[in-house]
């Protein structure tokens, strides 16, 4: 046997010794620990609050704020003056008038939870951008369509960019199906949106996020926004603290829309 070198000595002691730390690191025998208790890792408080669903689902749960019930336009707003809404109340909805332009809510939100209904005309006209083209702005940061546009269209048969159809948040997040019901029917989206948070400076602290579900089917999954959504260019944010959620008069030239049921829950 040849004796060993120094070298190979230091080897050894460092392989040993590095062998005892990790022996060192074993975690005792579980017989050696006191058996852990279910009730270790129970949570009793604080105690969610009781909320009354709505019945039939869809209808407002008992702690949401009812932006339209089918009666009025008390909650809303002409965009550009701020003065009462004129869209056309009739049979329980609101039509889009195209002339009165957008509107928005008198009230404004941070991070919420929307359900909103809305219907194409069965007699609807026109192709891509200018069938029944609408939209909701789930935050409203100025004048005109300043804002976050979940797109309202008539897909159902009708081809456009993709990342402008029915469920897309307008030009940066494609809708992960096409889940447009026939004109003439009902369509129901049920969005939660995360509000951008921004530091003093006016740089992003957090991004917006919005999860969409189109007549029950999810269409965006917790989609990070690169900003406002803008039909001409690059997206940007820009600071808001609250904003008002927007409904858009756009101005092709097809049929109006008409919306029901519009109910937010604003989230802690
Ligand atoms: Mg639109």
């Amino acid at each position: 046997m040849t004796k060993p070198h120094l070298p190979q000595l230091l080897a050894l002691a460092v392989l040993s010794s590095a062998a005892i730390a990790v022996q060192a690191q074993q975690p005792a025998a579980p017989s050696d620990q006191p058996k852990p208790k279910p009730e270790e890792t129970e949570v009793w408080q604080p105690v969610p609050p009781v909320v009354t669903p709505g019945n039939p689902l869809g209808a407002p749960p008992s702690d949401a704020i009812v932006l339209f019930d089918g009666k009025n336009l008390d909650e809303w707003v002409t965009v550009k003056d701020k003065s009462p809404a004129q869209w056309n109340v009739h049979d329980g909805v609101m039509t889009v008038n195209k002339s009165g332009g957008n509107i928005e809510t008198k009230r404004g939100f941070k991070d919420y939870q929307l359900h909103v209904e809305y219907k194409i005309p069965e007699s609807i006209t026109g192709s891509g951008q200018a069938r029944g083209n609408s939209g909701v702005f789930l935050a409203s940061t100025g004048p005109g369509d300043d804002g976050y546009e979940l797109q309202v269209l008539d897909n159902y048969n009708n081809a456009t960019y993709v990342n402008g159809m029915a469920g897309s948040l307008y030009k940066q997040a494609i809708p992960l199906a096409n889940a447009c019901r026939k004109p003439g029917e009902w369509n129901v989206y049920d969005v939660v949106w995360t509000a951008p948070t921004f530091n003093e400076d006016g740089s992003v602290k957090t991004p917006a996020y919005a999860t969409v579900f189109f007549n029950g089917i999810i269409v965006e999954n917790h989609f990070e926004l690169k900003g406002q959504t803008l039909y001409i260019g690059k997206p940007f944010y820009k600071r808001y603290d609250k904003a008002p959620i927007k409904l858009q008069a756009h101005g092709d030239k097809s049929e109006p829309i008409s919306f029901r049921n519009i109910w937010v829950r604003e989230l802690p």
